[in-house]
């Protein structure tokens, strides 16, 4: 088959106007520039039309593409939605559980809250260091020295302090430490209730519904948004069950053929046994590259929307996996 190109958006949303400027989000106009590229270059492809595909009933057209959408924002509701019905495009949307019916603001959007409203990031990783440091005597925690010599190393798309301030409050320390801390910097630095924030961030159910009527996918990415390859197996099977249960809630009946998008990409063998058994048909990772065969559709790679031009005049390059990096998502 040709290659499909799968590409994840997180934020989209006209951002100098929005309440925190300083959010890594794509802009409206550079969405829509983008969408303007993708239809001029690409066939955009509905999920159930990969789904098809990867299940042997269906081929898939040349320059094939599939547009995804992480994480349950209102941004997708909001400025992506009505863009895509213009177009006649569909797309897949992965909302987590926990934001979308707990209310609850998930940890990763915190600690992006915390570096939007933060103008100087070593002083907010001095403060990080600081904290946790005050909290040195109650845990067994590494020292400032060290987290910093193993975290505070540059990404594809961040310096290395941003780096060090999402790894060590997203997975370095202890969980409850880093709910914790992550809680602590996001009064200091945001100082808005959660609800409010919750609210503000993410859909609700009956907008999902709404996607789901006007022919989007909408599917699982976890209940409470964590590394699934971190997870022992029941452990996995539940956060599974939990996602397929709140999918059944949002459809009104059981998904078949459903799709995963791994929380920051991960998965292991076990993962991939339990969403077969589970009737899963594809799995979005955030490895960075073209699916180059549907030879494992619970393992697909994707471009991020940064990997790709935002105006219709620029002129195609072929992917390569130079830039290999992960992602956080
Ligand atoms: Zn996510």
């Amino acid at each position: 088959m040709s290659a499909l190109t799968i590409v994840m958006y997180h934020y989209v949303r006209d951002l100098a106007r929005s309440r925190y400027p300083g959010l890594k989000a794509l802009t409206v106009d550079a969405f829509e520039g983008q969408l303007d590229y993708i239809a001029r270059h690409y066939r955009v492809c509905s999920v159930r039309e990969v789904v098809a595909a990867a299940r042997g009933r269906d081929r898939l057209p040349p320059n094939a593409c599939l547009l995804t959408f992480d994480d349950g924002f209102l941004d997708h509701f909001t400025t992506v939605l009505p863009r895509l019905v213009a177009r006649g495009l569909t797309a897949g949307f992965y909302p987590p559980a926990a934001a979308v019916e707990g209310r609850r603001l998930l940890d990763t959007h915190k600690i992006q809250l915390i570096l939007a409203a933060s103008d100087d990031t070593s002083k907010l990783a001095r403060r990080l260091l600081d904290l946790v440091d005050a909290r040195r005597s109650d845990d067994a925690m590494p020292s400032g020295e060290a987290l910093w010599r193993q975290h505070a190393v540059a990404s594809r798309f961040d310096g290395p302090e941003v780096i060090f301030v999402k790894r060590v409050l997203q997975r370095a320390l202890p969980e409850a430490v880093r709910a914790e801390l992550a809680q602590r910097l996001l009064e200091e630095y945001v100082g808005v209730d959660e609800a409010t924030l919750a609210h503000e961030l993410y859909m609700e159910p009956e907008q999902l519904r709404c996607l789901a009527r006007l022919g989007m996918d909408v599917g699982g990415h976890g209940a409470a948004h964590v590394w699934l390859d971190s997870l022992p197996r029941p452990a996995q099977g539940a956060e599974l069950d939990a996602t397929l249960d709140f999918l059944t809630r949002i459809h009104g009946r059981p998904p078949v053929d459903w799709v995963m998008c791994y929380p920051f990409g991960g998965y292991d063998a076990a993962t991939l046994e339990l969403l077969r058994e589970r009737g899963c048909a594809l799995g979005l990772t955030t490895r960075v590259d073209v699916a180059h065969d549907l030879g494992r559709p619970l393992e697909l790679p994707r471009l991020d929307t940064n990997d790709l031009p935002t105006s219709a005049a620029t002129t195609p390059v072929a992917w390569t996996t130079t830039a290999l990096g992960g992602r956080n998502g």
